[in-house]
C-alpha cells in the first residue's frame, strides 16, 4: 500500500516537498544553532539544507523553463554536490565538536562539478546528473554513519546509533536510486518514490539532530551537576545520593583531609593550591579499586565509600596515605609536597546507618590530626588503629 501510494506521486509534487522540507529542516536546526552552546556544526547543516532546496527549486525550474535548461540544471547539480558535502562534514562537526575541519574543502569537489559540467556537458544528461547526485549522497552518508558511530568511543549518547542507522538507510537509499538510474530500471523504487523517501529520510535526520544536541546537553548539565570543577571528582551531593543509607558488613568509609592545606595556599598561593588538590585527586582516584566511590566533600576534604568486596579499607587507607605523600608538583617546585590524615570506619554488621559511618570516620580523621597527622586511623566502636610508615600501630583512642 505504501508502495503504491508513493508510486502515485507525481514529481512537480516530490520536487515541492523536497524543497518545503528543506526549509523546514533549515528552519529547526537554525532556531537549534542559535539556541543552544552546544551546536557546533549545526548552523552549517541548516546552510547545507538551504543549499540542497536551492538546487532542488532550480532542477523544478528547469523541467519549466527548457531554455533555460542548461545552466539551471549545471547549477543545480553543483549546488547538490556542495550541499551534500556542507551536509557531511556538518555531520563530522556535530559528532566530535573539538574536530578540526577547513569548511572550505567543500567547495572543492563543488568546483570541480562545475568545471567538468562546463568541459563535458555531462549535466545535460538527465541519467549523469542523477546518478552524480545520488552515488555522492550515498558516498557521504555512508562515510558520515561510519563517522557518527565510531565517535561513540568518545561521547557514548545512545541517540547516535539512530543517527548512524538513519544516515546507513539514507546512504542505502542512494545507492539504490543510483544503480537504478544508471540502469535506467527501476524495480525497487521509481523516481518519484525514491525522491520521496530521501525526503523523509532528511526530516527524520533533522529531527534526530535535534535529540542528538539535547542529548549532549543533558549529559553535560548533568555530569556539570554531579562533578566538582575543580578537581573533576564526584561531589558530595552525587556521593549522598549514590551510597546506600544502609550499609552492609564490611563496608567502610574513609575521610581525607589534607595536611596543612592553609600554609600550603599562604606559600605558594591558592593557584597552587588548586594544583595540588587537583593532581592529588586524580592520584587518589586511580589507586582505588573500581567498586569505590571517591568524592570531594569540599575544601580539602574528601570522602570513599568502599564496598566490602573491594578488599580491606584499612589497606586501601594507608595506599591512599602513602600515595599522597611520595606525590611531587613539578609544575610547581620540587620542594611542594603535600600529606593527608584518614579517618577510616568500617560497618562490623549488617544494616548500619551511612550517618553513623561518617561521624565515626570523622572522629577518627580528627583523632588522626590530633595524633600528628600524615597517619590512617580506625574508628573502632572501642578503640582505633593507626597505620603509620612505620607500620601498623595500635592506640586507646578512648577507654573501653
Ligand atoms: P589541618 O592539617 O588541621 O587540616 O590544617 P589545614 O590548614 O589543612 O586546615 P584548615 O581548615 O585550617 O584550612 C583549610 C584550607 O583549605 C583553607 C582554605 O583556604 C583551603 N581551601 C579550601 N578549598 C580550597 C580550594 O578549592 N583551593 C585552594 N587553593 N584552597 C582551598
Ligand atoms: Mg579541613
Ligand atoms: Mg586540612
Amino acid at each position: 500500500m505504501w508502495h503504491l501510494m508513493i508510486n502515485e506521486l507525481d514529481m512537480p509534487t516530490v520536487l515541492f516537498l523536497q524543497k518545503t522540507s528543506y526549509i523546514a529542516g533549515a528552519l529547526t536546526l537554525g532556531y537549534l544553532r542559535l539556541t543552544s552552546t552546544e551546536s557546533r556544526g549545526v548552523g552549517l547543516l541548516a546552510a547545507s539544507f538551504v543549499v540542497l532546496a536551492a538546487g532542488s527549486t532550480l532542477a523544478g525550474h528547469a523541467e519549466i523553463h527548457p531554455t533555460l535548461y542548461g545552466p539551471l540544471s549545471l547549477i543545480n547539480i553543483v549546488l547538490a554536490v556542495l550541499g551534500y558535502c556542507m551536509l557531511g562534514l556538518a555531520f563530522v562537526v556535530i559528532s566530535n565538536p573539538d574536530r578540526k575541519v577547513n569548511t572550505g574543502l567543500v567547495l572543492i569537489p563543488a568546483t570541480a562539478t562545475l568545471a567538468a559540467g562546463l568541459i563535458t556537458d555531462f549535466h545535460l544528461n538527465n541519467t549523469y546528473r542523477a546518478t552524480t547526485f545520488t552515488f555522492l549522497g550515498c558516498l557521504t552518508m555512508a562515510a558520515t554513519a561510519v563517522v557518527v558511530f565510531l565517535d561513540a568511543y568518545r561521547e557514548p549518547l545512545p541517540i547516535r546509533r539512530l543517527v548512524a542507522a538513519i544516515l546507513a538507510s539514507a546512504s542505502l537509499l542512494s545507492l539504490i536510486m543510483g544503480l537504478e538510474f544508471s540502469f535506467n530500471a527501476f524495480p525497487v523504487l521509481d523516481v518519484a518514490g525514491g525522491f520521496f523517501l530521501m525526503i523523509i529520510s532528511k526530516f527524520v535526520l533533522a529531527i534526530a539532530i535535534v535529540i542528538f544536541i539535547s542529548e549532549r546537553q543533558h549529559t553535560k548539565i548533568k555530569h556539570l551537576a554531579d562533578r566538582d570543577a575543580l578537581t573533576g571528582l564526584y561531589n558530595r551531593r552525587f556521593f549522598n545520593a549514590n551510597t546506600p543509607q544502609q550499609l552492609r558488613h564490611g563496608d567502610a568509609i574513609l575521610f581525607l583531609d589534607i595536611d596543612h592545606f592553609k600554609q600550603l595556599n599562604d606559600r605558594w598561593g591558592h593557584a597552587a593550591g588548586d594544583e595540588v588538590l587537583a593532581t592529588m585527586a586524580q592520584a587518589v582516584q586511580s589507586i582505588l579499586p573500581s567498586p569505590a566511590l571517591l568524592a570531594r566533600q569540599g575544601g580539602e576534604e574528601f570522602i570513599v565509600f568502599l564496598p566490602g568486596n573491594a578488599g580491606d579499607g584499612l589497606l586501601h587507607a594507608e595506599r591512599i596515605r602513602r600515595a599522597v605523600a611520595e606525590l611531587r608538583y613539578p609544575t610547581l617546585a620540587p620542594e611542594v609536597a603535600v600529606t593527608t590524615s584518614i579517618g577510616i570506619a568500617r560497618a562490623l554488621h549488617e544494616g548500619l546507618e551511612l550517618s553513623h559511618l561518617c561521624r565515626e570516620a570523622d572522629r577518627a580523621l580528627y583523632l588522626a590530626k590530633a595524633a600528628g597527622r600524615n597517619r590512617v586511623c580506625d574508628a573502632d566502636l572501642s578503640s582505633f588503629h593507626e597505620l603509620s610508615t612505620a607500620g601498623l600501630m595500635q592506640h586507646r583512642a578512648r577507654p573501653s
